[in-house]
């Protein structure tokens, strides 16, 4: 198999422009993961979480959670400055713009740059920090749950993974 466009890095430091995370609709998935740092950071309690920041997105085999936007279509976490949970932010958030579908081949990469301008500038990411993003992907996918569950109607410890086998459930029915 060929080596990856990206074996020898690419780069790309964050320009804090906030395109990313405001102005236009788009999901934010969340894994269970995801959803304990969220809940912890929030100091909400765990129907007000839910109720506020979340949301169920038909992805087919049936509903992801993605975070909420509010009605100018920014990220329900955004405050005016940046993000709200900036160090509990999602691994969605937290890889970009490392995912697989932008980094398969230099054509892909550079359509993204027009809709970031953080790529092809700062320091160069190397091949093995882009291949641990890739990585955080794969290992914390999105929450799927059953066509049958409400999202209202799933407890606080199964919904957070507490019990691990409760959520994978939900990942696996
Ligand atoms: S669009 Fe790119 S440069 Fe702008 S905030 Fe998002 S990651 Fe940073």
């Amino acid at each position: 198999m060929d080596a990856p466009f990206w074996s020898d890095g690419l780069y790309f430091e964050c320009a804090r422009c906030s395109a990313c995370c405001r102005h236009e609709p788009g999901f934010v998935f969340l894994s269970t993961f995801d959803l304990r740092r969220l809940f912890t950071h929030s100091a909400l309690a765990f129907r007000e979480f839910v109720d506020t920041l979340l949301r169920t997105v038909d992805i087919g085999t049936g509903n992801a959670i993605s975070l909420r936007e509010k009605s100018n279509n920014d990220c329900i976490l955004w405050n005016g400055n940046g993000c709200s949970a900036y160090e509990a932010r999602p691994v969605q958030c937290a890889t970009y713009p490392f995912w697989q579908g932008v980094i398969d081949t230099p054509e892909d990469w550079n359509r993204e740059s027009l809709d970031c301008p953080g790529i092809g500038r700062g320091p160069l990411v190397t091949a093995e920090a882009i291949g641990d993003r890739l990585w955080r992907r794969r290992a914390y996918p999105p929450l799927i749950i059953p066509y049958d569950v409400a999202l209202e109607s799933i407890d606080e410890d199964t919904l957070l993974g507490r019990s691990g086998i409760a959520s994978d459930t939900l990942n696996a029915r």
